[in-house]
Formats: structure tokens, C-alpha cells, sequence
């Protein structure tokens, strides 16, 4: 099998993939887009994340999101997605909403399809109030972001909530307070960080 990114033989003695699933990416890519597990606190929450976006991750999820390269999905739950089934087995998912825009010029939900894999069970009725596609970094932007978040889906006990970039935690703010008034408990879980002090 050729490694999806640089399109070498992988070699077949790797001996992770005696336990894990196999990675799409070869050793070498790996090692560019090392798992860092790390919980972010932004204000009163705290986001699990587990790739540095500025690695190899940035540009596959580049060529994932706007090549339409759907092979490229399972790159990034490598292993997460087994985590997530077992460590977060009784929660229902939910996604951060993608401008509608977007949707449509893709032409699918990207981070439906990176995280199909996963058992739990999807709820409805989380959305944007505008069409914010950038996260703005300053304090204005961040605030139009935070307060641009409605839910009016059912109650639930517990609820993850799952977006591939974080930046500066304002979405998952928004998400989280839109969220807080109907479900009893709230994680977040981001694929990766972005540092937007740099
Ligand atoms: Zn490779």
C-alpha cells in the first residue's frame, strides 16, 4: 500500500499497525503530523485537540476540504475515531456549523465525512445566525462569533461537540453557550490548533 501524501511503498513491518488500523500515511509523513494531545482552555472552556495545525495536517486538510480529496478523511481520525467510540460512547454528536455557502460550494459537509466513522448518534438543530466564515481575531470579531450560535433541538444529557480547527476558541464559545440552556453536559473536541497569537 503507497502512503496517501507521498506516494512511497509503505513499508509492512510497522509494528503499531499489529494493534492499530492501518495509517494511510507512511512513517515519514507521520512523524510531520505527530498526535500531540492537548486541552486548551479558552475562557470558562476547555477544548480537547490533538494536532498541531501548522504540520503536514494543514495542508492535507487543505486538500481534503478544497480538492475534494475524500481518501485524504481517514488521515486525520487515524486511531481518534476508536478514542472517541470508547471514551465518549454515551454522548450524542454534534458538529460546528459550516457557513451554508461553503456547504454548497464543496458540495458535502466535511467534517460529516471525516467523522462517519464514529457510533454515536448525530443531533440536529445547531446553527450560525450569519454567514461568518473567518474567525475574526480581534475583540469585536470574537464577539459577533461567541453571540452567533442557536440551538433549538431537544434536550440532551450529554453532547460532544466536534470541529477540525480551533483557533481562537470563539466558535466553540458560541457552539457551547448556545448549547448550555439544553444540555446537562458539554465536551469539545477539535482535531487540531491553531496558536492565533503567532
Ligand atoms: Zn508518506
Amino acid at each position: 500500500m503507497r502512503c496517501v501524501y507521498c506516494d512511497l511503498e509503505k513499508s509492512k513491518t510497522n509494528f503499531s499497525n499489529l494493534f492499530l488500523k492501518e495509517d494511510l500515511l507512511c512513517i515519514e509523513c507521520r512523524k510531520k503530523m505527530p498526535i500531540k494531545r492537548k486541552i486548551i482552555q479558552y475562557e470558562n472552556i476547555k477544548v480537547e485537540s490533538f494536532y498541531d495545525y501548522d504540520s503536514l495536517f494543514k495542508s492535507l486538510l487543505i486538500q481534503y476540504k478544497e480538492a475534494h480529496d475524500e481518501i485524504l478523511k481517514d488521515v486525520f481520525t487515524y486511531w481518534l475515531d476508536d478514542y472517541i467510540n470508547y471514551r465518549y460512547f454515551d454522548y450524542k454528536i454534534i458538529f460546528v456549523p459550516s457557513s451554508q455557502k461553503k456547504i454548497n460550494e464543496r458540495g458535502f459537509n466535511h467534517l460529516e465525512l471525516i467523522f462517519n466513522n464514529l457510533k454515536q448518534k448525530r443531533i440536529a438543530g445547531l446553527y450560525q445566525k450569519d454567514e461568518l466564515i473567518q474567525e475574526g481575531k480581534d475583540s469585536i470579531n470574537r464577539k459577533r462569533m461567541i453571540s452567533n450560535y442557536y440551538y433549538d433541538g431537544n434536550r440532551h444529557k450529554k453532547v460532544l461537540v466536534l470541529d477540525d480547527v480551533v483557533t481562537t476558541g470563539s466558535s466553540m464559545l458560541g457552539v457551547y453557550n448556545a448549547l448550555k440552556e439544553k444540555v446537562c453536559l458539554i465536551k469539545l473536541l477539535s482535531l487540531a490548533y491553531k496558536n492565533f497569537t503567532k
